[in-house]
Parts: structure tokens; sequence; C-alpha cells
């Protein structure tokens, strides 16, 4: 078939650095595992992070159908909404946001700041959701209404997370093989926040395309293996299908499930310990959602010898730092 089209939004290819401080701060009998970050923090667009490359893809696919209006669903703080509604703005379509209010027990700065003040900025129209709707029935419901308005709406999943979306990180996986390559780097592990589960399906399919041989961990921020791992490897089948391609060599998918804590959202001190850590020691801002949650996973992996000192990580940052503002009495002493 032929390749799907994608439009330019990101700065690519994101930055690829070594994080020997956090190494130190990790090391047992003065010796760590070397570390490195996939920085896609920083691909550039509206505050950066990994949606950005994904809507490279779908809004591409938006304008091919002759969308006017991007609609797409997410918690407040979803810095999929944000980077959603900026790339709307950048290309002249509407958005509108079906955000659901279903993380208890926030503070203020949760429902003022953040994702949620730059979701404003970029101009996209807000609905706030009540915790437990059925999500299909209110996006079917929410396009609609549009059509019925006389607007054509697109309507782009949670996280981005369909074939298409994913396909983008199956891009960002080759480009980050090359950018090892050219470095001379044997990547032993990958770990990366697991979500809706697009990311790490990319990543998978990317390694299994490129024969990496490295291992993919994924660290969920909110379902259990079973249920992450279903998602997950139901999408990498998807984009094999969505580009009528065969999957050859699977490489085993792993999650960890045991950053999650209270939920989607909520705090954890591994998830404080992890963002204090990289800042302290790199100047690198974590987020409180997902990358937060994924070094602590790292961070575990390491000091349980499951990441070796003799081993190489990659720890793929995926943004989100604007969600730290949401949470100030979380890291305030
Ligand atoms: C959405 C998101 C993720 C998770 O990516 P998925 O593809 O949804 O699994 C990770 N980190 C950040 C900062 C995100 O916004």
């Amino acid at each position: 078939m032929t390749r799907p089209e994608t439009i330019r939004l990101a700065l690519l290819p994101t930055p690829f650095e070594q994080l020997p401080r956090l190494s130190q701060a990790l090391a047992r009998e003065d010796k760590g595992p070397s570390i490195w970050m996939k920085r896609d923090d920083c691909t550039g667009f509206a505050g950066g992070g990994n949606k950005v490359r994904k809507l490279e893809y779908l809004v591409a696919e938006a304008l091919k159908q002759g969308a006017d209006t991007l609609v797409t669903m997410g918690a407040i703080q979803s810095n999929h909404a944000r980077q959603t509604a900026a790339a709307a703005a950048r290309n002249g379509l509407a958005c509108v946001l079906l955000l659901t209010d279903s993380v208890a027990n926030r503070s203020e700065s949760y429902r003022t700041n953040g994702n949620w003040l730059l979701d404003q900025i970029f101009g996209a129209e807000i609905r706030l959701l009540p915790a437990g709707g059925d999500a299909t029935a209110i996006a079917n419901e929410a396009v609609s209404g549009l059509t019925a308005q006389g607007k054509r709406p697109y309507f782009i999943p949670v996280g981005g997370s369909n074939a298409l979306g994913s396909l983008a990180y199956r891009d960002a996986l080759l480009e980050l093989a090359g950018q090892a390559k050219a470095d001379g780097i044997g990547i032993d592990h990958i770990v990366v926040p697991t979500g809706s589960g697009g990311t790490h399906a990319g990543i998978l399919a990317g390694v299994e395309d490129a024969g990496l041989g490295c291992r993919v961990r994924g660290v969920s921020v909110s379902r259990s293996s079973e249920q992450a791992g279903a998602i997950v490897s139901g999408l990498v089948n998807d984009i094999y299908a969505l580009e009528g391609r065969q999957r050859g060599q699977q490489v085993a998918l792993e999650i960890d499930d045991s950053q999650v804590g209270p939920g989607y959202g909520q705090p954890t001190p591994a998830m404080i310990e992890a963002v204090e850590l990289v800042a302290r020691t790199e100047g690198i801002l974590l987020d409180p959602v997902y990358t937060g949650k994924a070094m602590a996973g790292l961070v575990a992996l390491v000091r349980g010898g499951t990441i070796g000192p003799d081993e190489t990580v990659v720890f793929w940052h995926t943004g989100g730092a604007p969600g730290l503002y949401a949470y100030p009495e979380v890291f305030q002493g």
C-alpha cells in the first residue's frame, strides 16, 4: 500500500542523550547502567510530547478528508488534548475537547492550570464531562451533533492511539535506531510509559522491523499488565494490518503495572522521587502522570538488578511537563 501522508509539526530528530549523573545516582558499588534518554519532550510543538508525532499522521488524514474540526477525548489534564488543540490551530481547524472529570481528589490547580489552561489559550472548545460515562457513546454524540450543525468533524481516539497514530512511533523507533547506531550504542532495554498504548505498540513494531534485539518495557500508568497488554498487542497487529504486511518475528510484550499506585493521575511516592531525582541530577523535567511513573519503574528495575550495571537502557521521555503545574501541592515540601 502507499505510505499514509503526514504533515510537519515536530522538530525531528529529537535529541538522544546520555544521563551520566542519573546513572551515577543509581549506581551500586560505584557502577550503574548506562542510561540514555530519547527526548520526545523536545518534539518542539506546543510544549512538545509524544502526541505531536502521532498528530502528523492523524491531522494529515483529517485534512485529506476535508475536515474542519478535530474532536478528541481525555482527562482534564490530557497532554494529548493540548497538543491536538495546538495542531488544530496550526492547520486552521476548530477543536472540540471532550474532557472527563475522571481523576479524583485533586487540588484546585488541576482544574485551572497546566494543560487545561493551555487548551484555552490554543482556542479549543472544552466540554467537561462527568466521570463514568460511556466514552464511545459520548464521542459519537459529539460527532453527530457537530455534523448536524453542518460541521465536518474528524474524531481522534484517546491518546491518538489507533493504527495510524501508532505508526508514528514505528518511525520514531527507526529514528532512535539510527541515532544509536551512529553513536555506537547497543541498546539492551527501552523503558516507556504505557497509557493508551500507541507509543508502546509503535516502538514494538519498530523493534521487530529493525531486528534490534532489545527488550521493550512498558510501564503502565493506569491498567493491569493483562489489560494494557491486550491493548498494545492489538495495536501492533493493527499497524501491520493497516500496511497490509505480515507480522514477522514477535518481540515479547512486557508491561510492568507496579507503578500505577491508586490509579491514573494519582501521585505515588516513587513518582515524586523519580521526578525530583531526574530534575536534580540532570536538569530534566518529567511529568506526574506518565514519565514520572515510568522513571520510577526504571529506577526499580535498576535497584532490583533486572537492569544490570553493564547494560544500556534508553528511557523514552514522552513529555508532559505542563502537567506539573496541575500538581503543585505534590512537589512543595
Ligand atoms: C499520552 C502520553 C503517554 C502515553 O502514550 P500512549 O501512546 O497513550 O500510551 C506518555 N507520556 C505522556 C507525557 C503522554 O502525554
